[in-house]
């Protein structure tokens, strides 16, 4: 243990904030739920608290503190070198189970979705995935928004009962607090526990994929396109019209679903929300899990074989043709433009 602060807040109860330091400087949602963290904290006298797991993570302990962590629970051992779902999980449960946070809170990540559910079923607690919203009620108790039926509709729930109340935040919800180089914490280093099985899955290989030029919910254009793009090979034609115009690439979940593009480039319910101020869209239907993430953007334009589609009732422009050729025939004049 080390290192102690005046601000310290002695309270036993507290508030959880799982460390997901992958990608960093991208990836800021755990410093933005440790910021959320410290305004909850205050209205139930309870301390905030990161818990980070990995090898060599010294240098993110002193992020999390610099960003309002009052404690950071700590496991370092060579077996958690590569985030691992059913480790992580299987540590969290049983750290949990050990000091009974009031709160635990996850990024809602490609990981944090994956590995949440898996710790709220070991602690037998309910856990609210996507939250857009954190309070907390007359009762004490957290309010965790989260949007349901297709974004129709914003739930706000509580967990009355069981503790940990878990939820899962989306990224971006919440702004992070500035960094404070003078922070002080806790520190408490735990050992690696022996109960925890080996690991049933090994990782082969990895690779990085290469840096987006800039982050899909903050491109000022968009490509969308649907399975009505028709194949992997005139999906990618996007990524040549998104070079050529300076946007950024999202897709629709079959087109995810079938490796015509990465995850990563999911827009809708379960992925990515955009505010562009120009949003193409390219073969996609229009279904409410996909629209509800577009409807911030300024100006929409759509392209697709069936002039009934939703997509092109809610586009400013409508164009009827067939997405590929459009998309060809876009690229040739947008070339031709760039070389005059
Ligand atoms: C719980 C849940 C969560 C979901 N989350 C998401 C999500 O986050 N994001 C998401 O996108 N979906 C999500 N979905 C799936 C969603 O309901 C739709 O199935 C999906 O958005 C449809 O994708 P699409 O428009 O590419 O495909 P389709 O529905 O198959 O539509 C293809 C479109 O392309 C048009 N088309 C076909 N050929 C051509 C052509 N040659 N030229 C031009 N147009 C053509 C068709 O007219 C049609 O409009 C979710 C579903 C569920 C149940």
């Amino acid at each position: 243990m080390s290192m102690m602060k005046s601000t310290m807040n002695n309270s036993s109860r507290s508030i959880w904030v799982f460390g997901d330091y992958r990608n960093y400087f991208q990836n800021r949602v755990t410093l933005q739920l440790l910021a959320r963290a410290r305004e909850l904290a205050m209205q139930i006298e309870a301390s905030v608290c990161a818990v980070v797991f990995g090898n060599q993570v010294e240098e993110y302990i002193h992020e999390y503190i610099a960003h309002g962590a009052q404690t950071v629970y700590v496991i370092d051992h060579p077996r958690l070198k590569t985030y691992s779902t059913a480790t992580y999980a299987a540590l969290m449960a049983h750290l949990a189970t050990e000091h009974e946070p009031d709160i635990l809170l996850i990024g809602a990540t490609d990981f944090g979705r994956e590995f949440a559910p898996r710790v709220a079923k070991r602690l037998k607690t309910g856990l609210t995935a996507d939250c857009i919203g954190l309070d907390i009620n007359e009762k004490g108790l957290l309010v965790q928004t989260a949007p349901s039926f297709g974004g129709n509709l914003l739930a706000r729930i509580i967990t009355p009962e069981k503790r940990p109340q878990m939820a899962t935040v989306r990224p971006g919800t919440f702004p992070e607090l500035p960094h404070d180089h003078q922070a002080l914490g806790r520190v408490i280093t735990l050992p690696f526990p022996e109960n925890i099985p080996d690991d049933r899955v090994r990782l082969v290989h990895s690779e990085r994929t290469p840096p987006r030029e800039q982050r899909l919910e903050d491109a000022r254009i968009v490509i969308c396109g649907g399975r009505g793009m028709g194949s992997r090979a005139k999906f990618r034609k996007l990524f040549e019209m998104a070079r050529l115009m300076g946007a950024e690439v999202g897709a629709t979940r079959p087109v995810v679903y079938s490796q015509w593009a990465e995850h990563d480039c999911l827009v809708g319910q379960a992925g990515k929300h955009v505010r562009p101020q120009v949003l193409f869209s390219f073969g996609v239907s229009g279904a409410i899990q996909h629209t509800a993430a577009i409807h911030d953007a300024e100006l929409i334009v759509a392209v697709n074989k069936n002039p009934n589609a939703s997509m092109m009732k809610i586009a400013d422009v409508a164009i009827v043709a067939d997405a590929s050729q459009f998309c060809s025939a876009l690229i040739r004049e947008l070339k031709k433009r760039i070389r005059e």
